[in-house]
């Protein structure tokens, strides 16, 4: 009899009967976690700026055999507009009665790059990626607990980034944002413990999507190869499935007694001190 591997093995369905809202849904991570949510039995709420490709994400997802019409749908939201945040929120509870799950993953990094000093930070810029990433966190937050409070249950998971753990070479707004993430995540966390919220970051090293490739100018392929050399952990290169199957451990029941933790994927990534690695290297002992 052959082994079975893990992806032959029978499916577990890990929420099931579980609602979701996904903001950054369309695209990179926020896609593949939709799509693996859906897998695992969630009934899915798609909340983007990217209207043709939600649309068609869930067009395609509802008409595969395995799903039902309603079970993945996508709602126009700009994270950075309170009015939108809340109407997505509203939009999933009247859909399907309930929200279990708020992954707020929307996110820019900006027009900087790290090379920008702060001597010559661009005012517009920080305020857009705070926008974008801190004000959209906050306001899918808000409007999440207050369906959540009242069910004395839910699980919220940010995308926040190893730029929160350590600096990853990413340009000052960015990784002050994504550390006002995990700030947040750190105090709702201890604010909707005591009505049975829990809530997570997941932090990613890099991963190929069309945030990371049109910040570095260039293919998946050839960004994927550059952070593999970078990587800690040699022979894999991270994808939005691995981000996406962190958040689904967060989202799930398996995780309930997890709360203000920031989940890193990132292969040992900000463990290492690289400059210490790079200067003993020129000396051989
Ligand atoms: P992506 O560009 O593929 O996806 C981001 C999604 O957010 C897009 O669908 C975009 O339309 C949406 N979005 C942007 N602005 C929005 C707004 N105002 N309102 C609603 N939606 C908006 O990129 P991704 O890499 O999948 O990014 C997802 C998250 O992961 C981001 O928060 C990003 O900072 C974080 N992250 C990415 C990496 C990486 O290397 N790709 C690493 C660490 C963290």
């Amino acid at each position: 009899m052959q082994a079975c591997s893990s992806s032959d093995a029978p499916l577990s369905k890990r929420l099931d009967g579980k609602v979701a809202l996904i903001t950054g849904g369309a695209s990179g991570i926020g896609e593949a976690t939709a799509k693996l949510f859906l897998r695992h039995g969630a009934k899915v709420v798609i909340a983007d700026i990217q209207d043709n490709l939600g649309h068609s994400l869930c067009q395609s997802l509802n008409s595969s055999d395995k799903n039902n019409n309603d079970d993945i749908s996508y709602v126009h939201c700009d994270v950075t507009n309170d009015k939108d945040v809340e109407t997505a929120v509203n939009a999933a509870v009247s859909r399907h009665g309930k929200l279990d799950i708020l992954f707020s993953n929307a996110g820019i990094t900006g027009r900087s790059d790290c090379s920008n000093s702060i001597t010559a930070i661009d005012s517009g810029d920080l305020k857009r990626v705070f926008e974008v990433n801190v004000f959209g966190a906050f306001y899918a937050a808000k409007h999440a607990a207050k369906v959540m409070i009242p069910r004395k249950k839910g699980s919220i998971v940010f995308t926040a980034s190893i730029a929160s753990v350590s600096n990853a070479g990413w340009a000052h707004p960015y990784a002050a944002s994504k550390n006002a993430v995990v700030g947040l995540m750190k105090n709702l966390c201890v604010e909707l413990g005591k009505h049975g919220i829990r809530v997570n970051c997941v932090s990613p090293y890099a991963v190929g999507t069309p945030m990371l490739t049109r910040a570095m100018r260039m293919e998946k392929e050839k960004a994927e190869e550059i952070y593999l050399e970078a990587a800690n952990l040699k022979g894999v290169v991270l994808k939005e499935k691995d981000v996406a199957e962190a958040t689904l451990f967060l989202a799930s029941d398996e995780s309930k007694y997890v709360s203000g933790v920031n989940l890193v994927v990132d292969g040992g990534y900000t463990t290492t001190n690289s400059s210490s690695k790079q200067a003993f290297t020129k000396f051989s002992f």
